[in-house]
């Protein structure tokens, strides 16, 4: 059987495309992934306790994308679910992104948003311009504060200063001066009411589409016919490295479980100041289900693993543009997703680039013949 589209990888990059191209294109599409699962780093699953956890860390639905919100629901129902973060900062739990809560309780006082701005004025060193990632929260709240918030939780999760990483990475969590103690602001936040991986069953469940699992792309590439390559996995992998390895961060993951139903206040506490991990999350804060016992993840930051994590700094955009102009010249063969294009792209991110890919490659294709 010949295939018309190899996918490699079955996270939201390639699962996306594959079934664009199998309803729209009524194309035939064999999806591998060397795992042994669906989802790609979004799996979840029922752990021996029965509570719902995820495989590789917490993952929260968050968009201002209403194509891409629309075009999820075709596969679940979602559960409202807005994410807050604690910071465990100077022997006190407080709102991060840090706000104008966050500094009343830090500080012991009661100012006003005027007032938090005035303060924040007195803080904040101007920088310009912008360019790092101690630059971004230097220029807006200051050394103390970046101190006591970012700059040992960087160092943990890169294992690099805030000045050596782009300005994009700390932007993510901006200042906010009024009260709002969401972690994201997005129109559309929710969870899918069943978990991931029964949104991915929905999404692949088309019969043109193939799924085969425990299944390498180096292993089967020469022996699977098919006309085109969707590749989602690490463009340098697929080049044989030949300009030398694209840095990524790797998480080891600890869960941990209580007989209690509640392990702490919020979704997740972070831990920019002590501890070797990042952050703590309680599974059951993000899905909302209902159990006597409750199942608890931490982040240590490692070196070698999982390629989870691309590491936003320029001379890794320079190693990744190599890479792309080889990808340039090879016309059956597509890169998307967070390793594919090396972006530290969230899920939503990445859902509409694969939405945009296939749009482009169904715009080029050759209409059939008109007899
Ligand atoms: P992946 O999900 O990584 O899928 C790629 C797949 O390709 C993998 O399953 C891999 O096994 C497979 N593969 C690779 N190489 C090969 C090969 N040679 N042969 C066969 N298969 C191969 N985003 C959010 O929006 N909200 C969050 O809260 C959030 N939290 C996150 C927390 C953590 C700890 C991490 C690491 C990421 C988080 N993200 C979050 C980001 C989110 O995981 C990604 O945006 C998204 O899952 C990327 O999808 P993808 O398909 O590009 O990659
Ligand atoms: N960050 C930080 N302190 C925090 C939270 C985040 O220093 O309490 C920085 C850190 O560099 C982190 C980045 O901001 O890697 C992005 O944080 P986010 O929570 O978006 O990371 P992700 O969920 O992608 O791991």
């Amino acid at each position: 059987m010949m295939f018309d589209y190899l996918i490699v990888g079955c996270g939201f990059a390639g699962s996306v495309i594959a079934e664009r191209m199998a309803s729209q294109c009524n194309k035939k599409v064999l999806i591998i992934d060397k795992r042994n699962h669906i989802g790609g780093n979004t799996y979840d699953y029922y752990n021996e306790q029965g509570v719902l956890v995820h495989k590789y860390g917490p993952h929260i639905f968050h968009t201002n994308s209403r194509e891409v919100f629309t075009y999820l629901s075709r596969f679940t129902d979602w559960r409202p679910y807005e994410h807050e973060v604690l910071a465990s900062v100077d022997g006190q739990l407080v709102p991060i992104p840090i706000n104008l809560n966050t500094i009343n309780q830090l500080y012991g006082l009661n100012l006003s948003v005027d007032e938090m701005a005035a303060f924040l004025g007195t803080q904040s060193e101007k920088v310009a311009p912008i360019l790092t990632s101690e630059d971004v929260v230097i220029n807006s709240v200051g050394r103390v504060l970046y101190e006591k918030f970012f700059k040992g939780y960087t160092k943990k999760q890169w294992n690099l200063d805030p000045s050596e990483l782009d300005a994009s990475v700390t932007a993510r969590v901006p200042t906010r001066l009024n009260k709002d103690n969401r972690y994201f602001t997005d129109t559309y936040q929710a969870m899918p009411l069943h978990g991931y991986t029964r949104l991915f069953d929905t999404l692949l469940s088309h019969p043109n589409i193939h799924v085969m699992l425990n299944t390498d792309y180096e292993e089967v590439k020469d022996s699977i016919p098919h006309q085109q390559t969707i590749y989602t996995g690490p463009i340098d992998r697929f080049f044989g490295y030949c300009y030398g390895r694209l840095p990524y961060r790797s998480i080891d993951f600890r869960f941990e479980t209580f007989d209690m139903e509640s392990y702490q206040s919020k979704g997740t506490v972070n831990f920019p100041m002590s501890q070797l991990y990042t952050r703590i999350t309680e599974f059951k804060k993000l899905t909302g289900q209902h159990h006597p016992k409750t199942t608890i993840v931490y982040e240590y930051p490692v070196e070698q693993g999982d390629p989870y994590y691309p590491v936003p700094r320029k001379e890794n955009q320079e190693m990744y543009n190599k890479y792309c102009q080889l990808a340039a010249a090879l016309p059956d063969v597509h890169f998307t997703g967070r390793l594919g294009t090396y972006k530290y792209y969230n899920m939503d991110q990445v859902i509409a680039q694969s939405l945009t890919l296939f749009k482009k490659l169904k715009a080029a294709m050759v209409p059939p013949s008109a007899n």
